[in-house]
């Protein structure tokens, strides 16, 4: 396995829609491999092809995992994905407001509405159909996820202009409140 350059804006593969996988071979396979640890080195949730430079309807898709009170990863909580040719089939009426970042925008935070709950089918690495119920966070992570391959940024669904920041911007004015 190798890590992959990620592609930043302005990127124009990051604006073009996505073609369809239609060959699960030896190729696509290590593609799938080296994505993962690509999302994995970036301490990235979420990757989509086109931000590795690839004009391919894919991503993969690692949620965080649960910790306990002293803050170590709970077995089993750590979730994998890999979804081809993924399709939002069903969306809850419900939506709630979080804060987004992306690999290919570094550096910055927006406020992102989203669909509290999807449903999405498509297909796993090697082709076979597959069906997914997903809420919460790892719903959130597979729209923006699924928005790359139609060319769509999180800076394009911001809840109002002014709701971006520098990380630093955001840290400085939200997280210190908290304290
Ligand atoms: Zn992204």
């Amino acid at each position: 396995m190798s890590t992959l350059e990620i592609v930043t804006l302005p990127n124009p593969v990051l604006r073009q829609r996505t073609h369809k996988v239609a060959d699960f071979g030896p190729d696509f396979q290590k593609l799938v491999d080296d994505m993962i640890e690509t999302m994995r080195a970036a301490s990235g949730v979420g990757l989509a092809a086109p931000q590795i430079g690839q004009s391919l309807r894919m991503a993969v898709v690692e949620n965080l995992p649960d910790e306990d009170e002293e803050g170590n990863e709970l077995p089993g909580t750590r979730q994998l994905f890999v979804i081809v040719n993924p399709e939002i089939f069903w969306k809850s009426r419900e939506t709630v407001d979080g804060i987004e970042g992306c690999l290919s925008i570094p550096g910055y935070l927006g406020e992102v509405e989203r669909y509290e709950a999807i449903r999405v089918r498509g297909q796993d690495r090697h082709g076979k159909k597959m069906r997914l119920k997903l809420e919460g966070w790892t719903a959130r992570i597979f729209q923006h996820e699924i928005d790359h391959l139609e060319g769509v940024l999180f800076i394009d669904k911001l809840t109002a202009p002014e709701n971006f920041w520098t990380e630093e911007a955001y840290r400085a004015q939200f997280e210190e409140e908290e304290e």
